[in-house]
């Protein structure tokens, strides 16, 4: 089964087009024709009924892939369309890869402490302080505390 288009969010994976959408039933038979959305799929419906080879094309078209389609996938599900993205997955086939490329997008990796090349001294309130404060003081000769009076004649 060839998905076509799938949606993630930052949190999770939504779903995609797929046959269960472009080898649907005929909108005609589930809804009225006037039905805008004959299935709450990305497409916006474009792809329902119209099977593979129509549906790739209209893919490779953009059908899906525009903003206009994440708006209305988002507003359907009350979602934000900021925290949502498209994967065409006509061009990242492998579930996985998709899922990097919308984790990569939506979450874009911090800089600071996760980064691997962070530096502490960079942020540290002042790494010199205590270098320069054991300069001055000198010899630190270990003063034993008290005991010689403490010898009994
Ligand atoms: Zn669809």
């Amino acid at each position: 089964m060839s998905v076509l288009l799938s949606v993630y969010s930052s949190t999770r994976f939504l779903g995609s087009c797929n046959a269960n959408c472009y080898d649907g039933k005929n909108p005609s038979e589930l809804h009225d024709k006037n039905e805008h959305f004959p299935c709450s799929c990305i497409c916006g419906g474009r792809n329902h009924a119209v099977g593979l080879t129509r549906a790739l094309k209209n893919v490779a078209q953009g059908v899906g892939l525009s903003r206009a389609d994440l708006e209305a996938y988002a507003q359907y599900r009350d979602l934000n369309i900021d925290d949502l993205l498209v994967i065409d997955r006509t061009r990242i086939i492998s579930d996985y890869m998709a899922r990097q490329v919308a984790k990569a997008r939506l979450n874009p990796v911090p800089v600071g402490p996760d980064d691997l090349f962070y530096c502490e001294a960079l942020t540290a309130s002042d790494p010199l302080a205590t270098v320069e404060g054991s300069g001055g003081g000198g010899q630190q000769t270990p003063t034993p505390a008290g005991r010689p009076s403490e010898v009994s004649s």
